[in-house]
Parts: C-alpha cells; structure tokens; sequence
C-alpha cells in the first residue's frame, strides 16, 4: 500500500474551512478511520466569506454563529468526526503525534495541517489601540461589527479585497469611510487595471473616499486609549473611531517549520499536497503548491482552493492518488457589484473587453495566445463558460475574442467535445 494511503487514523489541525472539508470528505468516501479534527477557535467550523460582507450590515442579516457554521453540532457526531477545541503546540513527526497546549496528545496515521493564516498588523505607533482592528475571525468581525455600529468615521488601510468589502459594508450602514492604499489603484496585486478602475469608480459613486499613493505613519489615540485619527505618511491627519487594517496575511507555518518541513512562503508540498513527510499533508491558506499549468509555486487564499485542496487529500487517503489541477476562481461581493475571477492573470500581456456597459463587463487576459484568467463584472454567465474553457484549454485567441459578436458561451458551445487541457 502506497505510503499516504488507507491510514488507521487521520488527525486535522485547523478547523476552518479546508479542515472541515477534509473531514467532511473522507467520510463520503467511506474513510471507516478515526477522525480528529482539532481547531483553536471556541466554535463550530464556519465559513469566512460573510464576515466582510452581510454580517457586518447588521442583525437584520445574520445575527449568529449557526448562520455561518458550515454544519450544525449534530453532523459530527453522526459522522464520527471528533471535534476538540484547542491549539496543537507541537508535532512529533518520529512518533506520529501532536500536543495540544492543554497537554493532551493525539496520535496520527496521517496528519493534515490546515492552519490557515493570521492577519498582518502595522508597524506604526498607535497600532494597539482600541478601535483599531483585523478582520480574520468570528470574534474578529463581532467586534468589528459593535465598533461599526458606534462608529463615526472609519479609515480602512489596505484596498485589497478585505478592506474593499468592509468599506462597501461600513457605507451601507451610512458611515463616511476612507480608504489608504500605498499602490496607485485598489486590488493591485489580484485583478487587472481594467477591472481595478471599475471598483475605484464604484467606491467613489458609493462616497468612499479612495487615497491612493499614501502610507500610514501612525495611529493617533484620545487620550484614553482609543483611536481618533489616522496620520498619512505625508503628514496630513485623518479623524477615525474605527480602523480596519486589511494589508493581507501571513501564512501559519510555524508549527510545520518546528518540525523541520520545509517552509517558503508557506507550508512546501508536492502536486499531491504531500510535505517533506509522507505521512503530512498541508493544505489551504498555509500550503505553497506547484499550480498545475503553469509549474509556478503558489499559495492561494480562497474557499475553493481550500475546498479542492482538502478533496484531493481524501481521495488520497482513501486511494486515489492524482495531482492537483483545479482551475483557480474567486469572488467579492461590493455594493451592487459581484466580481467573479476563473484562471489566474498575473503576468499577462493582453486585455481584451467583453460588453460596453460600465457596471456589466467581463475582462479576458492572455499571455501571449493563450486565455489565462476571466474577470467577470457582474457577468455571471461568462464566468461559468470561462471557467469551463480554461479548465478544457480551449479559450479563444485574443483576435478570436476581439471579434465582433465575441461571446464565451458561443465559443465554449464550438469547444464542448475539445480536448481536456494537458496539465503539467
Ligand atoms: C473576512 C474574509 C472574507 C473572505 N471572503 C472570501 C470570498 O469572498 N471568497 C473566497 O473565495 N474566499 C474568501 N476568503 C478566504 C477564505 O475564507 C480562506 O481562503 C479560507 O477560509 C481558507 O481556509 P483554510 O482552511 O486554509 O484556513 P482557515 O479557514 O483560516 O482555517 C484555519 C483554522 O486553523 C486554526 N488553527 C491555526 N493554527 C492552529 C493550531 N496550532 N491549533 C489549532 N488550530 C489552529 C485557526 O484558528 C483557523 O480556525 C475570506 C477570508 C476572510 C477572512
């Protein structure tokens, strides 16, 4: 039997949403092994994605943790899963064991880290102040959430998507909202130009205030230990009882690295989501992969990396060894507008533009020939066909698309019997 098969018992740290999917997988495939899933936060496993969006409007749109539980208590106890709260402090790869702070340990046939990753912070002065927050957990967006509600005026640092969504929400709820960004545009590091000025433009619509080009120096206090303004890298001062710093994360690689897996960026695994160790996989936010069509190493952050991560190491563990080729995609909920991203674009040297509405358009990057990644902007159709196309192979060239009359659906109902896309 293949080492990273059939073991007697598997162990999860991190019960977030790539844990939970691994769990949840290997008994659909019939994993008769014990199944310990052990996560830090004082919760049922829930999904992130409403935290920065519907959760925060208010008490009207989900007002309690079962809303965002992936599954209610009952499912794990039906399932054998044994969910512990608590935080692994080491892991013991010689004699397959993990200690939790409380001092208990767990045994393991084969052990899945699926740790996630932690917000980062500001090196500034004032950084610790009340009113000044990170937007990672439940307990993070409840408290955001109560800040929000006696909130006056809220600077957010970051325009990634993060801090893109808290504005949308924090707007929604009528609070006046600045947004600083050091880059020259929103979302720079994971969408084109084309579709970062639309969400500039959105934002300004909306009355966000978008400063771009700027750093922060400092965070000011009141004299009683809560935030009152935000000071710009160019001096000026900006008034705020809220501050959301949304400046991105850093994977949790340190239990890995304590163990000696190797760690870059992220926790190392193969294109089977293997570590150093045959008997540790790594998986989710904290895993660095070999993307399958472009050999680049990657770690990604998104429900359905986590989601497809965690099918492949059940199918793993219960015999079906295969590599990991899923296609990327993505989405963000702002205001009105729902952005849908298939493939990824990140070095590309073409734009093509489908659709001439402002508000409704769907932006098509290639490098060189070949389809890279689709932005759709509220354009959901399109969406789907691109990720049909780029998960086949068979998007168009950027003459193709340029057509007059171009549409993916027509383009991907002339591809449905195409080749599958070699992978690798
Ligand atoms: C506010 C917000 C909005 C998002 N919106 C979207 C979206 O719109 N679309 C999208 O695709 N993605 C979105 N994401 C990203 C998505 O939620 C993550 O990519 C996904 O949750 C990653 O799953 P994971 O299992 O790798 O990590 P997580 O879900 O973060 O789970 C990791 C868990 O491990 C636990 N843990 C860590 N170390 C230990 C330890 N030593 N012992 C025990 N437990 C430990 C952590 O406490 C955590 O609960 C959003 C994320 C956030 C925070």
């Amino acid at each position: 039997m293949a080492v990273g098969t059939h073991p007697e018992s598997v162990v999860i740290v991190g019960a977030g949403q790539g844990g939970y999917q691994t769990a949840a997988s290997l008994r659909e495939r019939g994993y008769p092994g014990r199944i310990t899933l052990i996560g830090a936060e004082d919760t049922l496993p829930y999904e992130r994605p409403p935290l920065s969006k519907a959760y925060l409007k208010g008490p009207e749109h989900l007002t309690a943790d079962e809303h965002l539980w992936l599954r209610p208590a009952e499912y794990y106890a039906r399932q054998s899963i044994d969910l512990v709260t608590g935080v692994v402090t080491d892991i013991d790869p010689a004699a397959r064991r993990v200690r939790l702070a409380d001092g208990s340990g767990y045994d393991y046939g084969h052990l899945v880290l699926a740790t996630g990753a932690r917000p980062r912070t500001l090196d500034v002065p004032g950084a610790g102040l009340r009113g000044v927050h990170t937007l990672r957990s439940a307990r993070d967006a409840a408290a955001l959430r109560a800040s929000l509600a006696a909130a006056r005026g809220a600077v957010v640092v970051g325009a990634g998507f993060i801090g893109l969504e808290f504005a949308a929400a924090a707007r929604e709820s009528g609070r006046e909202v600045t947004v600083v960004e050091a880059l020259d545009r929103p979302l720079a590091r994971v969408v084109s130009a084309r579709t970062a000025e639309h969400f500039t433009r959105l934002h300004r619509r909306e009355g966000t205030r978008l400063l771009f080009g700027q750093g922060v120096a400092a965070l000011h206090g009141d004299g009683r230990g809560h935030v009152a303004a935000v000071e710009l890298a160019d001096g000026r001062r900006l008034p705020a009882d809220l501050v959301l710093i949304g400046v991105g994360v850093t994977p949790r690689t340190g239990l890995a690295a304590a163990a000696g897996l190797p760690v870059s960026g992220g926790i190392t695994v193969d294109s089977q989501l293997l570590t150093a160790d045959p008997h540790i996989s790594a998986i989710g936010d904290c895993a660095v992969f070999p993307e399958a069509r472009s050999g680049d190493r990657l770690r990604l952050e998104s429900v359905q990396n986590a989601v497809g991560h965690a099918q492949l190491v059940a199918e793993r563990l219960t015999g079906t060894p295969r590599a990991y080729d899923e296609l990327p995609w993505f989405w963000s909920d702002q205001f009105s507008t729902t952005v849908q991203i298939a493939g990824l674009g990140h070095g590309h040297d073409t734009e093509v533009v489908l659709g001439d509405d402002p508000d409704a358009f769907s932006v098509l990057l290639f490098r060189g020939e070949e389809l890279r990644a689709v932005e759709s902007v509220n354009r959901p159709a399109d969406h789907l066909a691109a990720r049909r196309l780029l998960g086949r192979g068979v998007g168009p060239r950027p003459e193709e698309a340029a057509a007059p009359g171009f549409t993916l659906k027509a383009h991907l109902a002339r591809h449905r019997e195409g080749p599958v896309a070699p992978v690798g």
